[in-house]
């Protein structure tokens, strides 16, 4: 998506570490206008498939994924909720997620009142660099026994191969701005 790369490469900072930062208009400050955007391409590529819920993880998902929603029909949004502890008191669905940014793992849940094995579900996400993020989420849709029809991704940086382990593994990944390279001396930035 034209609009996404322009604005990553207006305003997107590279970061030792492979890290993209892109708090002035994705996960600090949002630009409602382009995630209104982004949800339209999301509809667009999407178009046909049955999907009724998404599903997301805070804290940087939820904007895009309710913005996305408005295109969808006002299906609701779940966010996986990061937790201090995995409560198993049978209320919940929960794994674990190996943090790229925060380098360690933490507990996530999402309450069982809201997947349920006839849920078909897009998973949207800002970011996909090794998968984890999303290796979880697609954990927990599974064990609910609903069905993951799709992911849309803001930003994937494919180098770092998450993407292509989970389109081999046959989900349907749609990334709005693919990064091929980024270089974090020169600040360069390739799009695929
Ligand atoms: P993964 O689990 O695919 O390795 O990483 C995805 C998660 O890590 C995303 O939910 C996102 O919050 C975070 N993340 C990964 N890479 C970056 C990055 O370059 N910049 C930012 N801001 N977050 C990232």
């Amino acid at each position: 998506m034209k609009e996404l790369e322009d604005r990553i490469r207006q305003d997107g900072i590279v970061k030792a570490g492979d890290v993209l930062k892109v708090d002035a208009f994705l996960n600090h400050q949002c630009d409602v206008e382009l995630f209104d955007h982004m949800g339209a391409e999301w509809a667009r590529l999407f178009e046909g498939v049955p999907i009724n819920k998404i599903l997301t993880i805070e804290a940087s998902g939820i904007g895009i994924a309710c913005i996305a929603a408005q295109h969808f029909g006002n299906v609701p949004v779940v966010f996986a909720k990061k937790a201090q502890s995995i409560n198993l008191d049978g209320e919940q669905y929960s794994t674990t997620i190996y943090s790229f940014t925060k380098k360690r793992e933490f507990p996530v849940i999402v309450g069982r009142r809201f997947l349920s094995p006839g849920d078909h579900v897009l998973i949207i996400d800002d970011f996909l660099a090794n998968g984890c993020a999303l290796e979880g989420l697609i954990a927990i849709v599974e064990s609910a026994g609903a069905t993951v029809e799709g992911i849309g991704i803001a930003i994937e940086k494919g180098f770092q191969g998450g993407g292509d382990k989970l389109r081999e593994r046959g989900y349907r990944v749609e990334s709005l701005a693919r990064l091929v390279g980024m270089d974090c001396e020169t600040g360069e930035l390739t799009f695929a």
